[in-house]
């Protein structure tokens, strides 16, 4: 990992692309642990906070959030990686391709050409993971993130601690705050093959989890793909679920990897 100069206060910058900026929101609900956050780093380029034109200045961190859509997306990105020490993906957008990427899986030229009036001034390529554009050094996964983790990687790039996320499934969250299990009632949950962090959320409502978080290491998709295939989900069923948040590419990949 890069060294970073710590006798002086860190730059940080939270750049926003083709998102809805709630990893950004997810950030400013930190209320006062963020305005701490602010005596130990200096933050450079934060759009939600002022109304200026993109310039990318030179930072020791910066946090990534949204999915690159477009050419200038793309610009941006890699001037980002140009100009940053440490780049961190932020969020399910940035680190999987988000929504956007159902995209690429369902017609994309004529999706476009019907949600811009048959503009031709779109651009149109399809949504990649960030990481397939630009090296990426960390990942906070999550739609939205869990604020938390943001604070926990800052403090530990910090006080030089390394960061990371303990690889185990959103069921150990679940079934130690005692969920009730919904794929026990034929619910299509991910839970299973999903890395926790998120204190399974969607599960305290009782709706299966879709899988924002991507896989943790070492999940077992294909059995688990199987076991939904037993309880009575079509194949068309199940790529539908594994593209909400950009998962399908990631599991094609890895069966890919797993021929080679
Ligand atoms: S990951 Fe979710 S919350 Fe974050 S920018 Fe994308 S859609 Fe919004
Ligand atoms: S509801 Fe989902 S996350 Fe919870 S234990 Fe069952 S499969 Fe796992
Ligand atoms: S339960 Fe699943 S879909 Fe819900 S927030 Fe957690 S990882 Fe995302």
């Amino acid at each position: 990992m890069p060294k970073i100069n710590k006798k002086k206060k860190l730059k940080v910058g939270i750049v926003g692309l083709t998102s809805c900026e709630g990893c950004q929101f997810s950030i400013m609900d930190l209320g006062k642990q963020f305005l701490d956050l602010l005596k130990e780093i200096e933050i450079v380029q934060f759009r939600l906070l002022e109304e200026k034109v993109f310039k990318t200045p030179k930072m020791d961190i910066c946090l990534v959030e949204g999915s690159v859509v477009t050419k200038e997306n793309k610009r941006i990105v890699k001037e980002i990686r140009k100009n940053s020490k440490i780049f961190v993906a932020l969020g399910n957008c940035s680190s999987m391709g988000g929504i956007h990427q159902i995209k690429n899986y369902h017609n994309p030229q004529k999706l476009i050409q019907e949600t811009y009036f048959h503009s031709k001034e779109i651009d149109n390529p399809d949504v990649l993971d960030i990481d397939q554009i630009v090296k990426v050094d960390y990942t906070i996964p999550g739609c939205p993130v869990n604020n938390l983790e943001f604070l926990k990687l800052v403090y530990s790039l910090l006080k030089d601690i390394d960061f990371r996320i303990p690889p185990k499934p959103i069921c150990y969250e679940c079934q130690s705050r005692g969920y009730h299990c919904v794929l026990m009632d034929g619910e299509p949950c991910l839970g299973p093959i999903i890395l926790g962090g998120c204190e399974a959320i969607c599960l305290k409502s009782q709706m299966p989890c879709q899988g924002c978080r991507g896989l943790f290491k070492g999940a077992q998709v294909k059995n688990h793909l199987q076991h939904l295939k037993d309880l009575g989900f079509s194949q068309e069923e199940i790529n539908h679920l594994l593209e909400i948040y950009g998962l399908r590419n990631d599991i094609e990949e890895q069966n890919e990897e797993s021929k080679k």
